[in-house]
């Protein structure tokens, strides 16, 4: 087996079976799970090449989708916490995260 390395978490995707229906998840759910919130990510039931553009692709309609998910704001944190460089996370690129950042500080 080739052994890669992309910007996607290897354990992106939510295990179909524990998805559920999105909007139904209990918060206490799976609180252990830094990744418990994908649940209910809109990309994941989208083209996820859209949040991985190629360098100068457009963000617009990643962006889009984000505005209208509602875990939005537990994505945006997740990526911040953990360093994500390489998509869109939360409605924002790697550009706009790295503002955010050094604005926190
Ligand atoms: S905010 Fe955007 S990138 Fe994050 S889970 Fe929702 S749709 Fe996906």
């Amino acid at each position: 087996m080739t052994a890669y390395r992309s910007g996607v978490p290897d354990n992106w995707f939510v295990d179909p079976v524990h998805l559920g229906v999105p909007g139904v998840r209990k918060p206490s759910e799976d609180d252990d799970n830094a990744l418990a919130w994908q649940t209910d990510a809109l990309c994941a039931q989208t083209d996820p090449e859209a949040f991985f553009p190629e360098k100068g692709g457009s963000t617009r309609d990643a962006k889009r989708i984000c505005s209208t998910c509602d875990v939005r704001s537990e994505c945006l944190e997740y990526a911040l916490q953990n360093d994500e460089r390489f998509g869109i996370w939360g409605g924002l690129s790697e550009r706009e995260r790295r503002k955010l950042k050094r604005r926190a500080v």
